[in-house]
């Protein structure tokens, strides 16, 4: 499957996702369209399979940022603030903020997101890809995307609320901290990686193995969890030392 919809060009990829079924929906299908995965992927960048981008961490398949910002569209409109944990490469960053802006990143929409990693080369990284583009480059100029240091455990208080959360790297447990900083209405996008053995009481409740979970925190503020398909992320850890 993974060959089958990789391409020689980034719209040749992008086409080929679409046409297997693996991308549905035409704005999350122009967001992937406008943005290079050439400039985040230093190798087989229009390959429909997971690189290393070093420093242990990978730009996940296109596939996989093709379901996240699917599940995550309807709070992905333009002027939403959207949080984006694990940012790596800054490849989905950059995706989301297409989605949330209008035409111009100057104009019209407040839309931002804030993309955090805990590893500073790849913060750093993340502003050099974005900045292989002019569209990247005005985006970053106008601070409608931000990226920062930090432990994305405890997500990013400074910016809450947030429309939508996309965690890029597999939690231990629902983070308590990042479902307190979504607004309400607001979804997150988590994958969890539940060790039966390890779990807390509440944790292996939700049951064992690596899962995407969807969390809406609806306009109430009340929580509606779902287990929604398996998965195989990095996890969410300490800083190496
Ligand atoms: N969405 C990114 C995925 C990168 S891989 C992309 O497609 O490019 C997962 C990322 O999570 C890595 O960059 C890793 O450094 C980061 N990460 C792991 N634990 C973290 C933590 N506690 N806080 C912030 N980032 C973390």
């Amino acid at each position: 499957m993974a060959w089958y919809c990789s391409g020689s060009t980034n719209n040749e990829l992008i086409e080929n996702l679409s046409r297997e079924g693996l991308i549905k929906d035409e704005r999350v299908k122009r967001a992937m369209m406008a943005v290079d995965r050439g400039h985040y992927a230093p190798s087989r960048p229009y390959s429909d399979s997971p690189q290393p981008i070093g420093h242990g961490a990978t730009i996940s398949a296109p596939h996989m940022h093709g379901h996240a910002c699917e599940y995550l569209i309807k709070y992905l409109q333009p002027g939403s603030r959207v949080l984006d944990i694990g940012s790596g490469s800054g490849y989905l960053t950059h995706v989301i903020a297409r989605l949330v802006m209008d035409q111009s990143p100057n104009e019209g929409s407040k839309g931002q997101v804030i993309g955090v990693d805990h590893i500073q080369e790849l913060v750093t990284m993340a502003e050099s890809n974005m900045g292989k583009s002019e569209d990247g480059r005005n985006l970053l100029a106008a601070e409608r995307v931000k990226f920062i240091k930090a432990d994305g455990r405890r997500g990013w208080p400074d910016g809450a609320p947030y429309d939508a959360i996309h965690v890029g790297a597999a939690a231990q447990e629902l983070h308590p901290l990042l479902v307190e900083q979504l607004r309400a209405p607001g979804r997150m996008f988590i994958p969890v990686d539940i060790d039966q053995n390890q779990g807390t009481l509440a944790s292996t409740a939700l049951g064992g193995g690596q899962y995407i979970w969807v969390v809406d925190k609806m306009e109430d503020g009340s929580i509606h969890k779902e287990k929604v398909f398996p998965v195989s992320y990095v996890p969410l850890t300490d800083p190496p030392k």
